[in-house]
């Protein structure tokens, strides 16, 4: 940041804070504890004091955190991750529990499922990864964070019901992200179902479904049900073939937090979503301005696992605090690694709170760092 409180100011120097105000009013300048200082004047000021200067930037603590550019060899297959989307009342919930349900009683019989944010189904040896979390909050939040943890979006539309608000929303979010559409058009159940309206509706805003002669791919369904979940699922592991999903699974892993909580018993918890690479039990990982040693890993059954590959979802435990949904991780070589990011990261996150708080003192720049 190219600015800092004077409160924070003294706290990194282990100085009073009056002292730093003191030295600054000789300089005339007239300014309160919250007030903000550039960072030029921040070293002048700790030189004064007698400290050594040393600006830490971004690009210092964070430089090989994140890998932006594709793995060039290692690349295998990875299952397709994937959010359902739609207007309130469509069937998303629904639709979820029913493949995740189906799913559950064609496997393990009887396995305790619990929410965890995101879960894995498995068809003829092939796996679906869905985020199973409010979706239209959920989505553009990672997306604000430049994360896209999504590769194919479900759009729900109840047949009953057609193209609303937040169907066309959806869209909206689906194209500002590249992410390809699949139409799910449910309720077909209902007496006063008319999957063709829900067709030509969708024409508005340039969704045109293959029976329509157009590429989006289309699948009846009642979740209700159950009707063409098999061919649902079908149809986005084909739509995944065509994207040609790939990662590396022997490398560190990195991925996103999906949702995050403190539990009573059992202290931090967050479900991650591993986009690359392999994460092991054991690893240090940063996510946001928090880290964990990971203590244990749960999958969506509850059950301990020891790894987890490209696209899987799993439950983390071992965090010093509660990462933010949303927020990347990385696994990082050590703890003293992990500490200098966090440290960094959460005294950012600090400054930033100070800023806002005092308000319109500072300038907008300085907002915006
Ligand atoms: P969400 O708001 O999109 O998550 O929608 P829900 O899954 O909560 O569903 C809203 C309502 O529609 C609930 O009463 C569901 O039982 C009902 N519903 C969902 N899917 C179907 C379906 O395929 N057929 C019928 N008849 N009702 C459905
Ligand atoms: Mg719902």
């Amino acid at each position: 940041p190219e600015a800092i409180t004077i409160q924070e100011l003294a706290n990194r120097m282990a100085e009073r804070a009056v002292d730093v105000i003191k030295l600054l009013m000789k300089q005339g300048q007239m300014l309160k504890i919250n007030d903000v200082i550039d960072a030029d004047t921040a070293e002048l000021i700790a030189e004064e004091m007698g400290h050594t200067v040393k600006r830490v930037s971004e690009a210092d603590v964070e430089e090989g955190l994140f890998t932006e550019a594709e793995d060039e060899g290692g690349l295998k297959p990875r299952p397709p991750v994937v959010t359902i989307m739609g207007h309130v009342d469509h069937g998303k919930t629904s639709l979820l529990d029913a493949l995740r349900n189906a799913n559950v009683v064609a496997g393990e019989a009887g396995g305790i499922t619990q929410h965890i944010g995101a879960y894995q189904v498995e068809r003829n040896g092939q796996k679906v990864t869905f985020i199973d979390t409010p979706g239209h909050a959920a989505f553009t939040q990672m997306r604000a964070r430049g994360a896209k943890a999504t590769d194919i979006v479900i759009l729900v539309v109840a047949a009953d019901d057609g193209v609303k608000p937040q169907t066309k929303e959806a869209i909206a979010h689906a194209k500002a992200a590249g992410v390809p559409i699949i139409v799910a058009i449910n309720k077909i159940d209902k007496p006063a179902a008319d999957p063709n309206r829900v067709r030509t509706e969708l024409l508005q805003d340039e969704i045109v479904v293959e029976s329509m002669g157009g590429d989006v791919i289309e699948v009846e369904v009642s979740a209700l049900k159950g009707t063409n979940l098999d061919k649902l699922v079908e149809m986005i592991l084909l739509q995944a073939e065509v994207l040609e999903l790939q990662a590396n699974p022997d490398r560190t892993a990195e991925g996103i937090v999906i949702e995050a909580q403190l539990d009573k018993g059992r202290g931090p918890v967050a479900t991650v979503l591993v986009q690359k690479g392999t994460l092991h039990v054991g690893d240090i990982l940063v996510a946001g301005a928090e880290w964990a040693r990971v203590r244990a890993m749960l999958d969506e059954n509850g059950n301990q696992v020891k790894v987890a590959e490209p696209s899987k979802p799993v439950e983390v435990l071992g965090f010093q605090g509660t990462p933010e949904a949303g927020d990347r991780v990385a696994v990082v070589e050590n703890e003293a690694r992990a500490r200098e990011i966090v440290d960094y990261r959460q005294r950012q996150k600090r400054e930033k709170a100070s800023v806002q708080f005092s308000g319109a003192r500072g300038s907008l720049e300085q907002m915006m760092n």
